[in-house]
């Protein structure tokens, strides 16, 4: 497993990694934790074969055996039972005014700025 503390989820539109605060995606839950590894369901990043890659608490996340996979693997309870992922929260406003100020998304700014008036 490569190592990743920034990036960014096609499927959900949102910034993940262990650097990325976040809420529990449980719609009853608004624990705060990070999109890394120790929350993301399926184990992987974007949730691999069998999760659906959104990020919850310790409480919202059970090891379970899949057919996709022998090993026991951490997801949610939408996915354990089968059915549609739940609804992402949004970014948390630490983060969004994070990226807003920091210099580290000067680039990604322009770069969006770029694309947005082009
Ligand atoms: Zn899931
Ligand atoms: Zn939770």
């Amino acid at each position: 497993m490569m190592y990743w503390s920034i990036g960014y989820d096609e499927r959900w539109n949102r910034d993940i990694g262990f650097d990325v605060p976040g809420c529990c995606d449980h719609p009853d839950c608004n624990k705060d934790i990070n999109r890394g590894m120790d929350h993301v369901c399926g184990g992987e990043p974007y949730g691999g074969e069998s999760g659906c890659g959104l990020y919850f608490c310790d409480q919202h996340r059970e090891a379970k055996v899949t057919a996709a996979s022998e090993e026991a693997i951490p997801l949610c309870s939408q996915c354990t039972a089968g059915k549609e992922p739940f609804t992402p929260t949004p970014d948390t406003e630490e983060w969004v005014n994070y990226k807003q100020t920091s210099n580290y998304w000067a680039g990604w700014r322009t770069y969006h700025e770029n694309k947005a008036s082009s």
